[in-house]
């Protein structure tokens, strides 16, 4: 027998409380803001769209939240997640450098989303809520907030962006099977929506869109409300599952990471593996470095700014402050639809700013091409977004083998890649190219952020 390659813990011993990083954070962050006023906003300007649960955790500074019991009995279907050394994959790479991850796959929907779906479809259930309403990119959340609902007996109605629609048909039909009803966004259901379609019949939708176009519906309902799948701090909260469990696994393989790599759309999933380890080393334990990859063709985190924004781009929502690319930049429809959104979770942001966390960006041949040789190591096909960690992952393990150094390197593997198969055809075929965004549009987009006087 080899050394050993994963890491298994008992159902019994799945987190019972989520880890709140506002509890540690060395500066508060930017308080969330009324587009009209000004003024932050209060738990009652939420309520239309969220139950109180959720707006309570979205500005809680205690440490620890409980997880609710349903919530961990639904957990236990495919929790705890396994914790894999990439043992064959450091060979194929000749690094010294340990690689762990952590894969998120194994859940109904195929990522890490059902960790905070289910969380939301149980506190909506709890406030006597009927329907949900939710934008998709790629498929991943609206297949979770469908699944989630299904188990909670919650109607769910999701806006899929036009492109990922046209181009993913597997995924609206799980969210179908699961009971959901999808429409392509923009659409002509909602006023938003028309008015886009209006300006330009042939538009492939943008994450910023599809949210206007649920916020829309959910803000006109008494008994339906909005769910969003990344970028809140309660989603985030949600997400730290992944990193609780990952720190027990790494005690069980007696290793700890000096570097931490994830993917970032909005943020959750990097979030989740992440903020345990940066809350213990805020509280003065180790400090490992913490890397964001994400996509350069919609690159927030190094080239948007740091600034109050809308979180859609029919702004409807409050204004947050975080890295955005301005909350009118269509990004250009490459395939990692998971990561095409003009914005970051303002907590992501915030350390960004704080320098307690770093961040780069790949385009998306390069991503496959790290996707496929993890593939052949490993065995698991990753999903277009997870690339971006696994090519992160690989640049760190071969900066090691460069540097002469045996580090250890934990990524999260947030999701497989089986519906995401007419991309990996385009690769394999050549017909994928990497996008760029228009530096025009970017500027346009950025010259557009709302203008917010500084706090005196
Ligand atoms: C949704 C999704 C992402 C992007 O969202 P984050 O909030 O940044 O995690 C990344 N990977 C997969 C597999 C996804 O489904």
């Amino acid at each position: 027998m080899g050394e050993q390659t994963k890491y298994l813990l008992d159902e019994s011993r799945i987190p019972k409380r989520w880890y709140n990083i506002q509890a540690d954070l060395p500066k508060p962050m930017a308080p969330v803001l009324h587009p009209g006023t000004m003024q932050p906003v209060g738990p009652d300007d939420l309520a239309p769209l969220f139950p109180m649960a959720l707006i309570m955790q979205e500005v809680t500074t205690e440490r620890e939240i409980d997880i609710p019991e349903p919530v961990r009995e639904i957990y236990r279907l495919w929790r705890p997640a396994p914790l894999f050394r990439a043992h064959r994959l450091e060979k194929a790479l000749g690094t010294p450098a340990k690689i762990f991850y952590k894969y998120e796959g194994v859940s109904p929907a195929g990522s890490h989303k059902p960790n905070t779906a289910v969380a939301q479809a149980f506190y909506n259930r709890e406030a006597g809520i009927k329907r949900l309403t939710t934008e998709t990119g790629a498929g991943q959340w609206g297949s979770s907030l469908s699944f989630a609902g299904a188990l909670f007996g919650i109607d769910v109605t999701v806006f899929q962006v036009r492109v990922s629609y046209d181009q993913k048909p597997y995924r609206r039909a799980l969210m179908e099977s699961y009971g959901a009803r999808c429409l392509p966004s923009p659409s002509t259901e909602t006023e938003y929506g028309r008015s886009v379609l209006a300006k330009r019949p042939d538009h492939p939708g943008s994450l910023g869109i599809a949210i206007s176009e649920a916020v829309e519906i959910a803000a006109k309902n008494d008994d339906t409300k909005y769910a969003l799948g990344s970028v809140l701090n309660h989603v985030l909260l949600h997400q730290t599952i992944v990193g609780l469990e990952s720190m027990e696994q790494m005690k069980m393989a007696d290793a700890w990471p000096d570097v931490i790599v994830g993917c970032t759309g909005g943020g959750s999933n990097f979030a989740g593996i992440a903020f345990p380890f940066i809350g213990e080393g805020l509280r003065g334990g180790a400090k490992p470095r913490i890397v964001a990859v994400e996509p350069a063709a919609c690159p927030s985190l190094t080239r948007g700014k740091f600034a109050y924004d809308f979180g859609d781009t029919g702004h409807m929502t409050p204004l947050t402050k975080m890295h955005t690319l301005g909350s009118t930049f269509t990004p250009p429809g490459f395939h990692a639809g998971g990561l095409r959104y003009h914005g970051m979770a303002p907590l992501v942001s915030h350390l960004k700013d704080l320098e307690l966390i770093e961040a780069t960006a790949y385009h998306q041949r390069e991503c496959f091409a790290a996707g496929i040789a993890f593939a052949r190591a490993e065995g698991i096909l990753p999903a277009p977004e997870a690339n971006h960690a696994v090519k992160g992952a690989i640049e760190e393990a071969l900066r090691c083998k460069r540097e002469g150094r045996s580090e250890t390197i934990l990524f999260n593997l947030c999701g497989h890649g089986h519906f995401d198969m007419a991309a990996y055809m385009a690769y394999t075929a050549g017909t994928l190219t990497d996008q760029s965004y228009s530096e025009e549009e970017l500027a346009m987009a950025l010259a557009g952020l709302p203008s917010v006087p500084e706090p005196a």
